[in-house]
């Protein structure tokens, strides 16, 4: 089977505006978006400019918008798309630096304020290892699968608009070490997000949870850090609120 696939052609260097190119690719049942486009730039057209790197949806490289949904080209076979022909663009909302591929540094500069890493005020175990209940384990374990591919903030309006808003996968991290039993920063994360740039900025327009490839649940987990926000700051004691168990509100 044949499919067209559309792509901008732009260089932020030299060109002003966008023009579009059609390749014509033979595709198989198990032909992904990313093997039709290494199919394009290996056979056709080597200036095709896209990232890619691990092709088994671990990296988070290889994020495009495919018929206005976001996606990884890796693990999207084309022929499910249903189309005859696929618009492939770059994640929308991210600054364009060539064809497919964008500017990730604004990404991961928001990442870095969310102190992405495990905030602990006790001393380390005599084995070293700080363990976990499998139930604790089971509270963090859908926002641990985050890859960081950017689907969900590129596909959230709100950040289209307001760039300096710090976007699902950002606040999807601090959910991540805020439910975490080990982590003893909580007050300290759940101030960083609780003002106009973090969880007061999400409309609950879903589209983070519903493009994002790895199924996390990034709306409800900003909700939850809203209700934990207004918690803390009414005095109610222990942070109690749990995703999917709004034990009390
Ligand atoms: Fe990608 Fe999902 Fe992580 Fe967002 S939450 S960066 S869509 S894996």
């Amino acid at each position: 089977m044949k499919v067209r696939i559309r792509v901008p052609r732009y260089d932020a260097a030299t060109d002003v505006t966008q023009k579009f190119q059609i390749y014509t690719v033979e595709v198989t049942p198990t032909t992904t978006v990313l093997d039709a486009l290494n199919q394009i730039k290996g056979h056709e057209d080597g200036t095709l400019a896209y990232r890619r790197s691990c092709r088994s949806a671990m990296c988070g490289s290889c994020g495009v918008m495919v018929n206005g949904r976001n996606i990884l080209a890796c693990n999207t076979r084309v022929m499910a798309l249903e189309s005859p022909e696929l618009s492939v663009n770059p994640l929308p909302g991210f600054p364009v630096i060539r064809d497919l591929v964008v500017d990730w540094d604004p990404f991961f500069a928001k990442d870095a304020v969310m102190l992405p890493y495990l905030i602990t005020d006790t001393a380390p175990p005599e084995s070293g290892e700080r363990l976990q209940s499998p139930s604790d384990w089971q509270r963090i374990e859908n926002s641990t699968r985050c890859i960081q591919c950017g689907c969900c903030s590129s596909a959230c309006p709100v950040q289209w608009s307001n760039s300096a808003y710090y976007g699902p996968a950002a606040l999807t991290r601090t959910y991540r070490f805020v439910e975490d039993s080990r982590d003893t920063a909580t007050k300290a994360r759940l101030d960083l997000v609780g003002n106009e740039t973090g969880v007061w900025r999400c409309h609950t327009i879903f589209n983070c949870t519903s493009d994002c490839p790895k199924g996390i649940l990034n709306t409800e987990n900003i909700q939850t850090l809203k209700r934990k926000i207004m918690l803390s700051r009414l005095g109610l004691g222990r942070i109690e609120v749990r995703s999917r168990v709004p034990e009390t509100v």
